[in-house]
């Protein structure tokens, strides 16, 4: 059993971002599922296909390994709202 909690800690350098994540980022990436990469990512971290195959059912591993690509509307209308999010932080002030 792999505590869950200690390995959110994690962090290694994003090869998408360029920058460091925490584990938790690349297990929720995908509308709250896995990073299509995470095996490639983390298997010389910790042992990956072990923690897969005790949160994930085989047919949701296969998912999210192997996500659809987005057509180009739903590609736009992401940008868009990523875009909104965005600006809506850029304008909070600092805490
Ligand atoms: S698993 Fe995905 S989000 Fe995480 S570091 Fe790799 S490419 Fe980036």
């Amino acid at each position: 059993m792999t505590n869950e909690k200690e390995l959110d800690k994690q962090v290694l350098r994003c090869p998408r971002l360029g920058g460091e994540v925490p584990f938790s980022y690349c297990r929720t990436l995908q509308d709250g599922m896995p990073c299509d990469r995470i095996i490639i990512c983390w298997e010389l971290v910790f042992d990956i296909g072990a923690y897969l195959q005790e949160h994930y059912k085989p047919a949701e591993i296969q998912k999210f390994l192997h996500p659809k690509p987005k057509d180009k509307m739903t590609t736009l209308l992401d940008i868009i709202e990523q875009a909104k999010r965005n600006a809506k932080k850029a304008k909070k002030p600092p805490e």
